[in-house]
């Protein structure tokens, strides 16, 4: 059982890419920090399972990352044969920006593999990256994960705030990071995020704040960021942070 009461939530968090890895799943433990350690291909989750067996605050996702389905595509299988070991999954979803268009068609292709393989089994709780596809993601969810046979967590979500909107229809949860605050108008877009739908997550080591990765648990700026748009203290916004991580994962 993870500890119900967690200091800190960094619902996406690749653990596994931080050069000390090791030592990064202990400072969740020592700090308290609510962690999903998504992974990026499935080959990974094995040692991510070990290095957090015994954690009462490190979730491991099982993941297949957007990018990487270029390189690894045919990984899709391991993942369908892993699938029924994990509760937590992602980091997966679709990425159509420029670097990745090219191999979109084939990332829908496994993403479609994905949630018929989660909704499948059922009960599973899916960190969702969606650059430039949030209405595809969107089609894509309705389609092939039912409500009552899955969840799913946007992370670093950018879609317009129409998508938004839809995404909370379909019961989806949002988890924010720093970054997500410095363009202009995307401060709105937490304004319309329900409160009791938002997560707090770093995305690190890939975002960089004062020229080093952000730690696990970095995410002070986001929780004084909702604060401010929702009108709530910071303890209030944590206290709330709390009640949607333990709902989240008491709905499977
Ligand atoms: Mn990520």
């Amino acid at each position: 059982m993870f500890d119900p009461d967690p200091d800190l939530i960094d619902y996406h968090c690749h653990l596994d890419l931080y050069k000390d890895y090791e030592q990064q799943f202990e400072i969740c433990e020592r700090r308290r920090i609510a962690t999903l350690a998504v992974t990026t291909t499935p080959r990974a989750w094995n040692r991510n399972r070990e290095l957090a067996s015994n954690s009462r605050f490190v979730r491991v996702g099982l993941g297949l990352h957007p990018q990487l389905i270029g390189q690894i595509s045919e990984e899709i299988t391991l993942f369908e044969k892993l699938i029924s070991n994990s509760i937590f999954v992602g980091e997966v979803g679709l990425d159509a920006s420029p670097a990745h268009y090219a191999t979109f068609q084939k990332q829908k292709a496994v993403f479609t593999r994905i949630l018929k393989a989660c909704a499948e089994e059922g009960g599973k709780i899916l960190s969702v990256h969606s650059v430039r596809a949030g209405k595809t993601i969107l089609d894509m969810l309705e389609e092939h994960l039912p409500r009552n046979r899955g969840r799913v967590v946007l992370h670093w979500f950018s879609g317009s705030i129409t998508e938004a909107r839809r995404a909370i229809g379909l019961g989806c949860y949002f988890s924010v990071n720093n970054k997500m605050f410095k363009k202009t108008g995307r401060s709105s877009l937490v304004e319309v995020l329900p409160i009791d739908r938002i997560l707090t997550e770093t995305d690190g080591p890939f975002v960089v704040s004062n020229n080093s990765p952000v730690g696990p648990g970095d995410t002070q700026k986001a929780v004084s960021l909702i604060s401010s748009a929702h009108g709530k203290t910071e303890h209030e916004v944590r206290g709330l942070l709390r009640e949607n991580l333990a709902r989240l994962e008491s709905m499977r």
